[in-house]
């Protein structure tokens, strides 16, 4: 991917006014179980509640005036469709999300809200896929997708510039890993400013889609469970054509956490440094409480998303067992 840093400083640029900056703050708690300093970059405060509004909100302001009159239709599995419905309102862009079963009534509560039409269909990320392909191909509507697009992960590449204007001395970031927009352009923004800095992503032990690929050496599909870190969930695409590439490049390292651990990544977060977190936020903390993670500091962990479900948030807060599909979380 031939990217500059003005591509990154152009996208910070365009998102202006629709995500905001988030706040780097201290974390006391994990700066002990670390063993070395350790700031959270508060992407659960952007308006939508999950950094996925940058992505969209690039993506969308690039649009051409045609693609822009008949409208967007993407899949995801919340944060995005809802970044998306929300972007698209404040520019004016007709929008339809398409999202699977699996999604937490919350979620799609939360995409309706925002104007957007919703369809769900299917058992899975890519089986909602195939639903966005045809309203593509039936009404011309262009497909966002939630991370394989360059001005998607131009813009969560945002991030890294905000964290190294903060802290010109991290030295490594922790950030959450699905498909991989995320850490992709984190890790691209952090690297060309930064050479020498680590990137380490963390996902769920449960369909773990980017760690498997990179360990077969080309994309590969994973079935996909009910976890805490819903929004972990889905496959890379395949094809895949960005992120895959770019997470075997700039990844330096790929850790996966179980649902106990996750659970108790979230209360920690909660109890310590009164975070409210998903699951997907919470997995570098989780990693870390788990002692999983050796990292040099000061490290900045992106805390990616607030959008759980606060019935099954609140339970875990209180240290009760949260029922997940077929699986029983206790921490
Ligand atoms: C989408 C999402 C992620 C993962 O981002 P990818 O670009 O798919 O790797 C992590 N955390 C939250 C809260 C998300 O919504």
């Amino acid at each position: 991917m031939d990217f500059a840093l003005s591509d990154i400083l152009a996208a910070r640029q365009a998102i202006d006014g629709i995500a905001r900056r988030t706040p780097l703050i201290a974390s006391p708690a994990l700066t002990i179980r670390g063993g070395c300093e350790i700031l959270l970059k508060l992407e659960t405060l952007q308006p939508i509640g999950a950094f996925k509004i940058r992505g969209a909100a690039h993506a969308l302001s690039r649009l051409g005036a045609k693609a822009r009159e008949r409208g967007v239709v993407c899949c995801s599995t919340g944060n995005h469709g809802r970044a998306v419905a929300y972007a698209a309102k404040r520019l004016g862009v007709p929008v339809t999300v398409c999202l699977s079963d699996l999604v937490p009534q919350n979620k799609v509560e939360a995409i309706k809200a925002l104007g957007a039409t919703v369809v769900r269909r299917g058992k899975s990320q890519d089986e909602a896929q195939i639903e966005a392909d045809r309203l593509v191909a039936e009404n011309e509507l262009t497909d966002m997708p939630p991370f394989d697009h360059p001005d998607v992960i131009l813009g969560q590449g945002t991030i890294a510039l905000e964290l190294l204007e903060d802290r010109p001395d991290l030295e490594t970031l922790v950030v959450p890993l699905s498909g991989g927009g995320l850490i992709g352009g984190v890790a691209l923004a952090a690297k060309m400013i930064k050479p020498q800095i680590r990137i380490i992503g963390v996902t769920m032990e449960r369909g773990a889609a980017m760690h498997e690929s990179i360990k077969a050496g080309k994309p590969v599909e994973v079935k996909e469970y009910a976890s805490l870190a819903d929004s972990l969930g889905g496959g890379i695409g395949n094809p895949n054509r960005w992120t895959f590439d770019l997470c075997r490049n700039y990844v330096d390292e790929t850790v996966l956490v179980s649902e106990d651990e996750i659970y108790r990544g979230m209360r920690a977060l909660f109890l310590d440094d009164r975070i409210v977190t998903e699951g997907g936020a919470a997995v570098g903390a989780a990693a870390l409480l788990a002692g999983k993670l050796a990292i040099r500091g000061p490290a900045a962990f992106v805390i990616s998303g607030q959008n759980v479900d606060m019935q099954k948030f609140l339970g875990v807060a209180r240290g009760e067992p949260v029922t997940l599909g077929d699986l029983t979380v206790k921490g």
